[in-house]
């Protein structure tokens, strides 16, 4: 038997002819071009400022013990990511993605300290504050949230879902504020749900249970999952950057792009496209209907202060 996926590119093979529109035959129906190009702007400015103020090198190895100091000397920060609709690039929410405000190497990604943090087990106290931080923001703007659909993601790792102790967290840290619950989304990836399936299931029926929604990260890498997925309580999926990065010089990657959008919709999933870095991909996802795009294009991830300040104002 043919996995679903395979049956809906087919069948788009088919029926529909996946052209990649250069920003010029863009006939622009719904206006986007004015939007992405102030975007592109921007976007193409501070990259400029970027590329002028000289960047700290990367360590080449950072003590399993430094990171514990790091933590307790308050060195960590949770930057945010917009995500933005559409059809409109409204920005209706935000990733929230940790990072290290090294004194000494400047702001570190997470690939840098997340696996340290697993194996020593601090991610869990780290998982746990960053949802407070995440909740204590969504609660000084909640007056400027006028989109139902917001939502503030946060990343949990397997390592963090296997452990009952990070539902507890996440449940108090929406509550200890008198939060509504749908103001969080969590992000897990297909391998952290696959691995121990019936244990996610139940999990993820409880969180849902509680209105916070979930999210599958880097969906699509593990097709063969998808089955699985689908009997699950899941309201979003966010197409692997990796097949957005493609599209622009791979017919297959738009296909398979055009493919799982229409697939999670008829699952009743909305789709967020991740990594998305140019207009033509913008536009393409537009295109296929995708609901929510992030990437470079629209923000990168920013400290909490710069986020707020991208939001509109009452
Ligand atoms: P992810 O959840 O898939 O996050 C998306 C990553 O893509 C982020 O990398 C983001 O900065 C990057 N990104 C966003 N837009 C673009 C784009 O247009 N182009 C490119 N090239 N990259 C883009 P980051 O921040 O380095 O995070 C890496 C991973 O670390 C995340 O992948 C997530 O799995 C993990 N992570 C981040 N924050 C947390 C956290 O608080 N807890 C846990 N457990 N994991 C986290
Ligand atoms: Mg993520
Ligand atoms: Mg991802």
């Amino acid at each position: 038997m043919l996995l679903p996926v395979v049956r809906y590119i087919q069948e788009l093979e088919r029926n529909t002819r996946i052209e990649w529109k250069s920003m010029a035959d863009n006939n622009d129906a719904l206006g986007f071009t004015s939007v992405f190009r102030t975007l592109l702007k921007t976007e193409q400015e501070e990259q400029q400022t970027r590329a002028e103020s000289s960047l700290p090198s990367a360590p080449s190895l950072i003590a399993p013990g430094d990171v514990q100091r790091a933590f307790e000397n308050g060195e960590f920060r949770v930057y945010y990511q917009p995500k933005v609709l559409a059809t409109t690039a409204e920005i209706v929410g935000a990733e929230a993605l940790l990072r290290w405000q090294h004194p000494e190497f400047g702001v570190l990604t997470p690939n840098f300290f997340i696996p340290g943090m697993e194996k020593s087990g601090l991610i869990h106290e780290v998982g746990a504050w960053v949802l407070r931080r995440v909740s204590e923001l969504n609660l000084a703007i909640s007056t400027r949230i006028k989109n139902p659909s917001w939502n503030i993601a946060v990343n949990v790792s397997p390592v963090q879902f296997g452990n009952p102790a990070y539902l507890r967290a996440l449940l108090r840290a929406a509550k200890s504020l008198n939060l509504p619950n749908q103001l969080l989304e969590i992000e897990l990836t297909e391998t952290a749900v696959l691995e121990n399936f019936k244990q996610a299931a139940e999990l993820m029926a409880l969180i849902r249970e509680y209105g916070v929604t979930i999210a599958i990260d880097d969906f699509g890498v593990g097709f063969n999952s998808i089955s699985h997925l689908a009997r699950l309580p899941i309201s979003a999926v966010k197409i692997d950057s990796s097949f957005v990065g493609r599209m622009e010089t791979s017919e297959v990657d738009r296909k398979i792009v055009a493919a799982l959008i229409r697939l999670s919709h008829d699952l009743g999933m909305k789709t967020v496209a991740e990594g998305v870095e140019t207009m033509p991909q913008a536009q393409f996802l537009v295109d296929q209907q995708c609901q929510l795009l992030q990437g470079f294009f629209f923000g990168r991830p920013v400290p909490q202060e710069e986020f707020v300040a991208k939001l509109p104002m009452l």
